[in-house]
């Protein structure tokens, strides 16, 4: 089955505002015909509305042609995110006056507002999906592209596997990566080859356990597996493996999928704005320089598709390395540009390709430009109207 992806790109022939990325979000949520869709539906607008004083996360004016196509369709919005960056959002530019619709806590101010979902998964049995995604009627998930210290990209998939699940459920999809033995210390009785790990590693990915002298532990986000460790490590006393990795990306597929079930076929959507992609997440409270050249938006019912069009269209693009911030290096140029930052074993494809096994979409897709720069003609300056149209 090929899925359909709306896109607009961040090219424009000439300086006027219809061809810029807010008027082509209007021309996406046409397409997807967003206000025929939400008459008399309580819509939660997943949104992550950052931390502390990170600006690059989705600006206003985006959020407020989502809620007002909304509004035009009959539907009931609101904004929602979890607690600990909900409160501060203000002072982000995100208020229910900017906005246009009243902005709440997913789970409740103190997150005691869930619905429990039994599934096994590795260290995980219970998922806690937050009280106000699971009574919305209709989803609108509108997710910042930007990368991600877990699995090397954040987009559709782990706004929803993250942002709709409570902090207990959060914390242990966290742990999955510590699931499958990666540390072996049988094989190492020795201290001083102990230290000769940790001081091996230059980015503090390796750490001694505070009760457990003998236990090493490995700080998944620091790590880029560029195997320094391995080369003064005992044999076998170590693995830097790739499950350790893909367990988390499965964690993310499965929790987005639990969260979407709690929908009726057709009653949610996807948007992704890639621009202003920075090295790690918006929960970091900053904005780092960009990592990648802006992509544009992108649209669509089918996350897989969706998630999957996002990563092949930055993928055509180079790490802006000198963007890089100097804690982080670049020792592979193999893979997505996103491996290059996060190392190999962060594939960032692995979310959707966990995605489409649980049934949630299709890899293979159609990019249909809402406004491509090839069917426009390019114009002198010219004057610059101050109402821009
Ligand atoms: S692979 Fe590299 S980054 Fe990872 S723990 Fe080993 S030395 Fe550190």
């Amino acid at each position: 089955m090929t899925s359909l992806v709306y896109y607009g790109s961040p090219r424009q022939a000439r300086l006027v505002a219809a061809e810029t990325l807010p008027a082509k979000l209007d021309l996406i949520l046409d397409r997807l015909h967003l206000r025929e869709r939400v008459k008399d539906e309580v819509v939660a607008l997943k949104v992550h509305t950052g931390c502390n004083i990170s600006y690059s996360v989705i600006h206003p004016v985006f959020i407020r042609k989502v809620v007002q196509a909304i509004k035009d369709g009959g539907g009931k919005p609101f904004l929602v995110d979890l607690d600990w960056v909900v409160n501060g959002a203000e002072s982000r530019g995100y208020t229910p006056e900017v906005i246009g619709c009243p902005i709440y806590p997913a789970a409740g101010p103190n997150e005691r507002h869930f619905y429990a979902h039994e599934r096994q998964f590795k260290n995980l049995d219970t998922w806690k999906v937050c009280g106000m995604i699971e009574e919305a009627s209709f989803l609108v998930n509108f997710a910042h592209a930007k990368g991600h210290p877990s699995c090397s990209y954040g987009g559709a998939f782990k706004n929803l596997a993250l942002g709709c699940m409570v902090g207990e459920t959060r914390s242990k999809m966290h742990d999955v990566s510590h699931f499958d033995r990666y540390w072996f210390a049988e094989r190492c009785p020795d201290a001083e080859a102990r230290q000769k790990i940790i001081a091996a590693c230059p980015h503090g990915a390796i750490i001694q356990d505070k009760y457990k002298p003998d236990e090493l532990h490995l700080h998944m986000e620091n790590c880029n597996q560029c195997g320094r460790c391995l080369e003064v490590a005992p044999k076998g006393s170590l693995k830097i493996d790739p499950v350790n990795w893909d367990s988390f990306q499965q964690a993310m597929a499965i929790s987005t999928q639990i969260s979407l079930s709690t929908f009726a076929p057709g009653k949610a959507t996807h948007l992704v704005l890639a621009t202003h992609m920075t090295p790690v997440c918006d929960c970091f409270g900053f904005t780092s320089m960009p990592i990648l050249p802006d992509a544009g938006i992108f649209g669509s019912d089918d996350i897989v598709a969706l998630d999957q069009a996002v990563l092949d269209v930055t993928a055509k693009t180079p790490l802006i390395e000198e963007n890089v911030p100097m804690s982080m290096e670049v020792h592979t140029r193999k893979g997505h540009p996103l491996q290059w930052l996060h190392g190999p074993y962060k594939d960032p494809y692995k979310v959707v390709e966990y995605g489409a096994q649980l049934g949630l979409g299709s890899q293979e897709y159609e990019l249909l430009d809402v406004l491509p720069v090839e069917n426009l003609r390019p114009a002198p300056m010219g004057y610059i109207s101050a109402q821009g149209n």
